[in-house]
């Protein structure tokens, strides 16, 4: 006989003493601690849960972290003025100091047992109107065991009802329950996988990577402004190359990234570097602190099939300019049926693509307005990564590189009498960069500082 941990009535429980792990308040959140010891002087059970307590196991910097307790909504909010709920099928109280935000959500019934809620298919999911149950409910329901690791406020314990703590020991993750099932109730589990394999730098139990190629097409149906929130967390984290890497490796990529997967299947090798390049450069960028956006990742991810759209319908005889909008429109229209890339960052994707032809022509009045445009910066850094598609380009990138240094009046110099043809066969040759001249203050027009 079978019994899968979703059945089981009540799993084992095992309590990790605070002398044997490693969580300390030193590293939770004062918020989160504050909203702790309140709902636990009030009377009620208050643990810190998910990835936070995962993280602080793992000797990782948590920003956000949750809470579960027995109070209800309702209790919460009159615990807390500094709360609001939030949710419309599930309701969760939000308890806000300053920027930060603490989730704190009633423990939840799996609702397996008949007649407490209704189910209903939402964005692809199972889901029940509020159902509270009791804390190993609550476990079982959530999708990998190291998830579902609870640090007890009241003794500075961990309770572990599935087994996580050793699993966060062994770096692996394992489903709560059959895996298929699992996968079924909420196909974007399959994406939590590898973003959390990735994130952590741990394996996929084989039982839970068993099931992808048979359900990844369940992606399908997720709702696209998840898989926008999860296309995030998966690329712009800090772990984006081994993301990308491990989605391919799964199968997965091409239920989030169709166009992506087909460029990159077709064995274009300078599109693949293009791509590794642009996932490794957002990875620095984050793991120095720098700001990277959405809009340039995703130009990276979709560039290859927009370029060979564009050189298809220039071949078809398309006027260029109309071949590249259209290119862009259709794979941009394409992707937001999978991940919803708000308009704000395709309307810079399509920029970006745009000024790429833009490059190409380096007549005076034509360089000057190209290095004006907003998204020149972006244009070229984008360019910087074409460097390998070919020797040609990275020529242009250099010639680029070099044209911004160079003073006004020496570029325009340079520039001047050039009938560079489009195509970029003949850029002008460039002076040698000089160091730029100090300006006399103030000394031009009129122009008075204040003192
Ligand atoms: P991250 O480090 O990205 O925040 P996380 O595990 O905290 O990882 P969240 O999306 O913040 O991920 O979710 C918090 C917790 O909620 C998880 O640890 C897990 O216990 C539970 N959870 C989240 N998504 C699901 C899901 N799709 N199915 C079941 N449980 C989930
Ligand atoms: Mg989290």
């Amino acid at each position: 006989m079978s019994h899968d941990a979703r059945t089981t009535a009540t799993p084992a429980l095992r309590i990790i003493p605070r002398e044997q792990h490693v969580i300390s308040r030193k590293n939770i959140s004062k918020a989160a601690l504050r909203v702790l010891y309140r709902l636990n002087e009030a009377g009620y059970q208050a643990y810190l849960v998910g990835g936070a307590v995962r993280d602080l196991l793992l000797g990782g910097h948590p920003k956000d972290f949750d809470v579960a307790t027995n109070a209800t909504p309702d209790e919460v909010k009159k615990l807390f003025r500094n709360s609001r709920l939030i949710g419309r099928r599930f309701r969760l109280a939000h308890v806000v100091y300053g920027p930060e935000i603490i989730e704190v959500a009633t423990f939840r019934g799996t609702g397996e047992e008949e007649g407490d809620g209704d189910r209903h298919i939402v964005d692809g999911r199972i889901v029940r109107d509020n159902v509270w149950g009791s804390i190993e409910e609550d476990a079982i329901r959530r999708d990998f065991r190291v998830n579902a690791l609870y640090y007890d406020i009241s003794d500075f314990s961990v309770r572990d009802y599935v087994g996580g703590m050793q699993d966060v020991e062994n770096r692996v993750l394992h489903l709560i329950g059959d895996p298929a099932t699992r996968y079924r109730e909420d196909p974007v589990r399959m994406l939590r996988a590898v973003r959390l394999a990735a994130k952590l730098n741990f394996r996929i139990d084989a039982a839970a990577a068993a099931p992808f190629d048979e359900l990844g097409p369940l992606l399908a149906d997720a709702a696209p402004a998840r898989l926008f929130d999860e296309s995030l967390k998966l690329f712009l984290a800090g772990h984006g190359l081994k993301s990308f890497h491990m989605l391919e490796q799964t199968g997965l990529l091409k239920y989030m990234f169709p166009a992506t997967a087909r460029a990159l299947k077709r064995g274009d090798e300078a599109l693949r570097a293009l791509v590794e390049q642009g996932l490794a450069n957002t990875d620095a960028r984050v793991a120095e602190g720098k700001s990277v956006t959405p809009a340039f990742l995703f130009a990276v991810l979709l560039w290859g099939e927009v370029r060979d759209l564009a050189h298809t319908w220039i071949t078809k005889g398309v006027e260029p300019n109309a071949a590249w909008e259209r290119a862009a429109t259709h794979v941009v229209a394409e992707q937001c049926q999978r991940v919803a890339i708000p308009r704000r960052f395709t309307l810079t994707m399509e920029e970006i693509w745009a000024l790429q032809p833009r490059f190409e022509q380096v007549q005076r009045k034509r360089v000057f307005r190209l290095m004006a445009h907003p998204r020149f910066r972006a244009a070229f850094d984008f360019l910087l990564l074409r460097a390998a598609e070919s020797p040609s380009i990275r020529e242009l990138g250099q010639w680029w590189e070099h044209a911004q240094q160079l003073p006004h009046e020496t570029l325009a110099a340079a520039l001047a009498g050039s009938s560079a043809a489009p195509g970029g066969s003949a850029e002008p040759a460039l002076p040698k960069p000089r160091k730029r001249r100090r300006r006399k203050p103030a000394s031009k027009a009129g122009k008075s500082d204040p003192a």
